[in-house]
């Protein structure tokens, strides 16, 4: 069964197309990679999937189903969520607050379930090893590494059937990029389909199981990561 289907996408921004009839197939369960270089159409796919942008033409499905996908909520709705790259948490909010919109709960009357709802968002931090960071602390006071992997914390805390996650190792480094592939395996043992976008082979390598390679917004080749020599 197919996780993600997209078929014959095109996306044009005006006179530019960054999606030019693009297909990709997703299997369930797997770590696929969208491996492409700078303006291939990794960005354009992302929004797709996240409900940010429409596309021209071309259909999207969904474990089967076809989806419109005209607004984030109607991607959660299907059981996407995303880790943006340039990352999406707000700055001047808590962690805890981050994790929990659009639900966190305001005034006296939410005080306990505030209380509640932090004490949800430590149990997660805690299972995903980031215990380290303090729910209470303001994103904006948390450095780059941090944020990057709140970002993805908080894909993953909306319980995701399709993880989407955009260069999460951008602003990641030697145990941060342990952390992400140990990650990646508990959420594979849990059923989670990951799509990972990189423009970098090494990592791919690292942590997908199978590929689909964009250029000038087509699919030029899709397979097993491991069938895919050095030289290519
Ligand atoms: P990638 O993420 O692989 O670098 P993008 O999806 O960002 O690729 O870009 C694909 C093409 O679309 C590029 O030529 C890029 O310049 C163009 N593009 C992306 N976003 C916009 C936009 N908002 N307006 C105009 N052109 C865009
Ligand atoms: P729900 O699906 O629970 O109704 P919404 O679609 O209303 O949630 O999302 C509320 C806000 O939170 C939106 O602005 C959405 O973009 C943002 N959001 C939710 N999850 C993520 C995420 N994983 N990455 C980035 N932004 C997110």
């Amino acid at each position: 069964i197919e996780a993600l289907r997209m078929d014959r996408i095109v996306k044009a921004y005006g006179p530019t197309v960054a999606l030019d009839g693009a297909s990709i197939s997703v299997r369930s369960g797997e770590t696929h990679a969208l491996l492409g270089e700078n303006g291939a159409g990794k960005s354009t796919t992302v929004k797709l999937l996240s409900g940010l942008i429409r596309p021209n033409s071309g259909s999207i499905r969904i474990f089967g189903d076809e989806v419109h996908l005209n607004r984030p909520t109607d991607a959660h709705h299907h059981g996407v969520q995303t880790a943006f790259q340039e990352i999406s948490l707000v700055r001047d909010l808590t962690v805890a607050e981050n994790l929990l919109l659009p639900n966190a709960p305001t005034g006296i009357a939410g005080l306990l379930r505030r209380r509640h709802g932090e004490a949800l968002v430590r149990e997660h931090l805690e299972r995903l090893d980031l215990g380290g960071i303090n729910p209470r602390a303001e994103v904006g006071t948390l450095d780059l590494p941090q944020r990057q992997k709140i970002e993805i914390a908080r894909a993953v805390f909306r319980h995701p059937r399709v993880l989407l996650l955009d260069e999460p190792t951008s602003a990641l480094s030697g145990r941060d990029i342990d952390w992400l592939g140990g990650l990646i395996e508990r959420l594979k043992a849990d059923g989670v389909t990951t799509i990972f976008i990189s423009h970098r082979m090494a990592e791919v390598r690292l942590f997908c199981d199978r590929l689909t390679v964009l250029r000038n917004g087509k699919d030029v080749g899709s397979g097993e990561v491991s069938e895919i020599n050095d030289d290519e």
